[in-house]
């Protein structure tokens, strides 16, 4: 380094010239005045003088700075402010601790350089470290302090098992202490021993000279957050204050003394257990940091939120990980993985009948073929035919029962049906002999592939003379649906839903394919099931059909399905019969529940209705902070926003008579989305058009959509005031197709352009009055004086715009016919030439249609 003068070393060191002077002077070095140039000799004379007449006060500063000695310097710092001190080694301190002023820095890399020493370098590069995570000590305790026991328990814990792993560092810092004790003693008698404290340093130097590069490694694995300076300065203050006990009570020092003043040596990583969410206050609990911190991170990762809102999983992850540490995803069911606590595996399993889903193409006979069975009219009294949601039915043959679900075979019911598919042990594809595979069947086939479900084919319909069993069989050969006739796995049955002709066989065949599956279940012991559909009806309540997939589903048992819960107060079967109990494979009518449950969800018979309402209580919780927390994950999202405000969106709140058709009609008018125009569901319940609905789409810019349910009076009302669109349907394809017409109408319309007329330039005139006139012929159509034109030559555009004038013989006319010819003037444009086209066009915008 270049020798500097005096005064320029004062400014580097930020010391007052006249102090720096006195200083130099009682080192013994002689400057001519601030202009002098001072040697490297001449700094390394002064740092030693500097500490030497700093005493014990400074070698303690100095001393103590090592990254591992917090505790103890910071000890000795307040014991610096009790005993008063040097007056200098006060400011010394008080500058650093005060503010971030990097006085400290300035002083001690000059002197490091001016060492010129590798390892003096690395000690005070620690030293600074230490210096300022002192500071923040100073900031954060307060904050700390909240953490403090949790830290000092884990602390101990992570500093024994680096005692056990690190001997010989120990044994060096052990000695460091002692002396540094030494020093406290003597100091706290007030008789500082300078001369002592003298080597004392030097040996901590040599200490710390040995550890400088586990300092610097330990710095270098530091986050940019910082985290590992935030350990230990929350890890600090909570040693100090145990430290402070443990000296009150025990005088001498003893191993757990020692100990005690261990502090990582590397970041701690942490595991941080996080459930479905997590508030930023919690994470940064987790983490020990502040939750400043944390909601830095997440702004850094363009996610708002406060302290004490739910943040998701994903984000949470991202930000622990972020931070240096390990997110562990903790089990967030363990509350509800004992529900029903040891059950099932006790109880023998026993063959249970068969579940069955019957799919198809719409109109091919689903219903009328479970119609035929159950002998009892469904498809008559259904709205529009076809069935709007799942019903169960248990049917008993000569031969053992079978329950049917019948799942409807409009698209709409996508969702559903893949939900019933999974409750079913046997696909039923019903395929109408008159119309083969549809769209409809190969997705039924897809559903019951992805559920593993064998599938039977029943060829419906074969009374009539259009009939062609033959067909379907090779169409569905051609979806590798082989009949087992032809080599295959599949049976297939020609059936009738209006003579019953086949029924039996069909009903034989579904037999025989349960038996193949060997299906069995626990008849005894606690009841789980499966939500059918659940529905709220006028002096029942909440009304949920039942599968029972294993135990014993009884009269008053607590039940709990999805995040209600209750005690089966009734029970009907499919004949609307009271029953006391219901077994395997049965379906029921259960009443009692608190609300109502999503179909396909688990329904649980508990020990308790304690238990019940705390795992239902636990749930809702749950849900609503994870809908909370993906709220927030959406926010910010501004762009996509925009976006979405660009494209048409249509708005709509569905109102639905039962659950599975709110599934339904969501999956169906969501999926019309297109690029342009965006179907959202702001909403969609159980029940009336309440008024709460009507409000919901006016903030939301909704409509609301009821299906076979009605607005109340107060709805009513709300739309007056609102001018809410409220429209009622009954049949889930007329509610789609209403959406699409309204998505067309939402569309920009297309314009389209349309050529009116033609001219061909015959002469080009030029004239005073009108600049140029081109003498044409109209050869096509009609030259319209208003519309906008094109000049084209050989077929190219050369120009667009309007026309000047458009006349014939003298006189100015609106429109010329093809055959007539005329003068044409072309607004700014003068290089019209013979034989180039003038294009009369216009513009229409054509309405267009969503598909
Ligand atoms: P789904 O939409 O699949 O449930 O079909 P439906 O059961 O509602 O029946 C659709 C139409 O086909 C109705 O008009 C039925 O009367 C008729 N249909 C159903 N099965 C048969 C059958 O076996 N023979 C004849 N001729 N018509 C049938
Ligand atoms: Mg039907």
């Amino acid at each position: 380094m270049a020798d500097v003068t005096v005064s320029q070393f004062a400014e580097v060191l930020k010391v007052p010239i006249d102090k720096l002077l006195t200083q130099l002077d009682q080192a013994g070095i002689k400057v001519s005045g601030p202009d002098a140039v001072i040697s490297d000799d001449a700094k390394l004379l002064l740092l030693s003088h500097l500490r030497r007449s700093h005493g014990q006060a400074d070698d303690a500063a100095v001393g103590v700075a090592a990254p591992r000695k917090i505790t103890l310097q910071r000890k000795q710092q307040s014991e610096i402010k009790l005993a008063g001190g040097s007056g200098r080694a006060r400011t010394v301190n008080v500058e650093v601790r005060v503010k971030r002023t990097y006085v400290k820095r300035d002083v001690l890399g000059e002197k490091a350089k001016t060492q010129g020493e590798d390892t003096e370098a690395k000690r005070l590069e620690a030293e600074e470290a230490v210096r300022i995570e002192r500071e923040r000590q100073e900031q954060e305790r307060r904050e700390a302090e909240r953490l403090e026991t949790e830290n000092r328990r884990r602390l101990e814990e992570e500093a024994a098992a680096r005692r056990a792993a690190d001997e010989a560092r120990r044994a060096v810092e052990q000695r460091e202490r002692e002396q540094s004790e030494a020093d406290k003693q003597d100091r706290s008698r007030g008789t500082p021993a300078a001369g002592e404290a003298r080597p004392a340093a030097a040996r901590a130097g040599d200490a710390r000279a040995a550890k400088g590069g586990a300092a610097e490694t330990d710095r270098d694995k530091r986050t940019r957050y910082g985290r590992a300076e935030l350990h230990v300065s929350t890890d600090a203050s909570s040693r100090l204050k145990k430290k402070k006990k443990v000296r009150e009570r025990k005088a001498p020092l003893g191993m757990e003394q020692r100990h005690g003043f261990e502090l990582p040596t590397a970041p701690v990583v942490r595991e941080v257990a996080i459930g479905e969410t997590i508030t930023p206050q919690e994470l940064a609990q987790k983490m020990a940091v502040k939750a400043t911190e944390v909601i830095k991170v997440m702004m850094n990762m363009g996610v708002m939120a406060t302290i004490n809102q739910p943040i998701d999983q994903d984000t949470a992850v991202l930000v622990i990980e972020e931070m240096g540490h390990t997110a562990k995803i903790r089990k967030e069911n363990q509350i509800e993985t004992d529900i029903q606590g040891a059950t099932g595996e006790a109880i023998e399993a026993l063959p249970r009948p068969p579940v069955v889903t019957v799919m198809g193409h719409v109109d091919h006979g689903k219903t009328s073929l479970l119609d035929y069975i159950r002998k009892a009219k469904v498809a008559a009294g259904e709205a529009g035919g076809i069935t709007q949601h799942i019903g169960a039915y248990h049917v008993q043959t000569l031969k053992g029962g079978v329950t049917f679900l019948d799942t409807p075979g409009h698209a709409a019911f996508t969702a559903m049906r893949a939900r019933g598919a999974r409750a079913t042990d046997v696909v039923v594809l019903v395929v109408a002999a008159d119309d083969g595979v549809m769209p409809q069947t190969i997705e039924a086939i897809q559903h019951a592939r992805a559920a593993g479900v064998p599938i039977v084919v029943a060829v419906n319909k074969i009374d009539k003379s259009t009939a062609d069993p033959d067909r379907v069989r090779t169409e569905l050969s051609k979806q590798e649906v082989i009949p087992e006739e032809w080599g295959g796995q599949n049976i297939f049955v020609n059936v009738s839903a209006y003579t019953g002709q086949g029924i039996d066989q069909l009903l034989d065949t579904i037999l025989l394919q349960a038996e193949v599956l060997e299906l069995a279940a626990p008849p005894g012991g606690l009841a789980s099931g499966l939500i059918v559909e659940a529905s709220v009806e006028k002096g029942r309540g909440a009304v949920a059909t039942v599968l029972v997939k294993k135990g014993t589903l009884q009269l008053g048992d607590p039940i709990i399905a999805g995040q209600e819960f209750g005690r089966v107060r009734a029970m009907f079967d499919e004949t609307g019969k009271a029953v006391s109990e219901a077994k395997p494979s049965m379906p029921v009518l259960v009443l009692g529940l608190s609300g109502v449950p999503n179909a396909g969800d688990e329904i649980l018979a508990v020990e308790s209705e304690r238990k019940a309402r705390e795992v239902a209580l636990y749930r809702q919780g749950k849900f609503r902070d994870v809908k909370l927390a993906k709220q927030v994950a959406a926010v910010g999202d501004v762009f996509s926003q925009m976006a979405e405000e660009k494209a048409g969106v249509i708005s709509v709140v569905i109102k639905v008579d039962v659950q599975g058709s709110a599934e339904a009609l969501r999956d169906a008018l969501t999926k019309l989305s297109t690029e342009e125009v965006q179907v959202k569901v702001v909403a969609s319940g159980v029940g009336g058009i309440t008024a709460s609905d009507v409000q919901l789409a006016a903030a939301s810019k909704a409509m609301v959509l009821g299906f076979n349910v009605r607005a109340d009076g107060g709805a009513r009302d709300a739309v007056k005031e609102t001018g809410v669109d409220v429209r009622y349907f009954s049949i889930i394809y007329e509610a789609i197709d209403d959406i699409k017409q309204r998505m067309s109408g939402l569309l920009a319309p297309e314009v389209k352009e349309q050529i009116v007329g033609t001219a061909q330039v015959r002469d080009v005139f030029r004239s005073s009055k009108f600049g140029v006139v081109a003498g044409c012929l109209v050869i096509e159509g009609v030259v319209k004086r208003n519309n906008p034109i094109r000049v084209l030559r050989d077929n190219v555009v050369i120009f667009e715009g309007a026309l000047e004038s458009l006349r014939r013989f003298k006189d100015d006319v609106g429109e010329v016919r093809a055959g007539t010819e005329c003068g044409i003037g072309v607004k700014n444009y003068q290089d019209v030439r013979v034989g180039d086209q003038i294009e009369c066009y216009s513009r229409v915008e054509v309405a267009r249609a969503i598909a």
